[in-house]
């Protein structure tokens, strides 16, 4: 019967929920360049500290992206019961992507219209950031007798790699297990699905050299661009066949990304681009250096070195056909895949939560592209981690994005379910 005060507690939340995520919508905390971190993590302090939680502001100091201009500010909040038991942390991030062409809505206004809010960072993710924050009142309210502690984190930075944000504050032991045992991150991965963990991440720069020389005699130089096209055509002839072949058990979504990828994010050769309103004509020239980079993602069942020695074979194909090619390989960024346990308490918690509040089984999804899980598992060594909020994940960063009150609601009943079956 506790637990139906519980829910009932949140559904007469309502106002309180689109109040707060419509507030967290109007602080622009657009990324880049990382603009009103402080505000928000001002606001969200103000509410907790007045219900009694302690709160502390860290900047992440000489991280990436951290500057005197563009501060990269977090939030974390704890409320400890007095009582020994777990640590149960929601963390989400506060910045939003840029808001881009095509809105019909105010992007900082978070209109609501029927269901819906609207609003960049709607569903990705302050309406996930607004349902933990309201899930964690009303279960404290009616649960008196509550053990542990609970967190929450509002962080900087994750759409760019979650430096100035998760990986700065795992290094400081705020995601050690010793002091958090359970991790939600409330992105917006639907309120019926659990999302487990992400695929690997590598990218890479490839260069291929030449030499200079008169455009209009080709043959006194050697072409770093045509060794390239040779570079794509084993790329295209031998490497995507060989990726189709590697597939998960991960369960991926889309179900697309339950395989290998690759993708060439950009070809730079010969002169360099005319500056906007240089009217004059291109010099005729080899050229003697091309470049791409490549985002390779790949799977829990691949091993790194095996992924780069991949690419490497891929390379010393064509160089065994050419015989002036050279190439140089440069390492720009390496995720590993990480996936929680299906056994893990969090994720049984959830998985029990969502068959109670929705009425149906919890789906498990693993992200194609990585999130600030990366950091609690790699840096904090933490694996009871998962993703669940509210949201649909393909409105994530487009024009007109919302989030769906109703859906805000039962995520929050979701959560604080969570909280009384892993802190009672
Ligand atoms: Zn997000």
């Amino acid at each position: 019967m506790s637990d139906d005060a519980l829910l009932i507690r949140i559904d007469q939340s309502r106002a309180d929920l689109i109040g707060l995520a419509q507030d967290l919508i109007r602080i622009p905390t657009l990324n880049p360049p990382g603009r009103n971190y402080r505000a928000i993590c001002d606001y969200l302090s103000a509410r907790l500290l007045a219900q009694g939680w302690s709160v502390e502001l860290i900047r992440a100091h000489g991280a990436l992206g951290d500057s005197d201009a563009f501060p990269r500010w977090n939030m974390v909040a704890r409320l400890d019961s007095g009582r020994a038991g777990d640590c149960v942390h929601f963390n989400s991030h506060h910045d939003v992507v840029e808001v881009g062409h095509g809105w019909t809505r105010d992007p900082f206004g978070g209109e609501l219209d029927g269901d819906r809010i609207y609003g960049r960072g709607a569903c990705d993710m302050k309406g996930g950031l607004a349902a933990s924050l309201i899930a964690a009142e009303a279960f404290v309210v009616t649960r008196p007798d509550w053990r542990g502690a609970i967190e929450i984190s509002a962080t900087a930075d994750e759409e760019s790699g979650g430096y100035g944000g998760v990986a700065y504050l795992a290094e400081r032991g705020f995601f050690s297990p010793d002091r958090v045992q359970h991790v939600l991150i409330p992105e917006p991965l639907h309120k019926d699905r659990i999302c487990l963990g992400h695929r690997g991440v590598w990218w890479a720069e490839v260069e291929t050299h030449g030499r200079i020389a008169h455009g209009s005699m080709p043959f006194l130089g050697d072409s770093a661009i045509r060794h390239m096209g040779a570079v794509l055509e084993e790329i295209e002839d031998r490497l995507y066949p060989l990726l189709a072949t590697k597939t998960t058990a991960m369960p991926v979504v889309p179900p697309q990304a339950r395989q290998s990828t690759l993708n060439i994010n950009s070809i730079h050769g010969g002169e360099p681009e005319p500056l906007p309103g240089d009217t004059s004509l291109p010099a005729p020239c080899v050229a003697d250096r091309c470049r791409i980079v490549l985002d390779r993602r790949f799977l829990i069942e691949e091993a790194l070195p095996e992924v780069k020695a991949e690419l490497t074979a891929v390379l010393e194909r064509v160089k065994s056909r050419r015989p002036t090619f050279s190439y140089t390989i440069r390492d720009l960024f390496e995720v590993q895949p990480t996936m929680a346990d299906r056994d893990a308490p969090v994720v049984r918690s959830t998985a029990a939560a969502i068959e109670r509040v929705l009425g149906r089984v919890a789906d498990y999804v693993v992200s194609p592209g990585t999130y600030d899980q990366k950091h609690i598992d790699r840096i904090g060594r933490l694996k009871n981690c998962i993703a669940y909020g509210p949201g649909l994940l393909h409105l994530a960063h487009q024009p007109d994005e919302w989030v769906g009150v109703q859906d805000m609601l039962d995520s929050a009943k979701v959560m604080a379910l969570v909280l009384d079956d892993l802190l009672i």
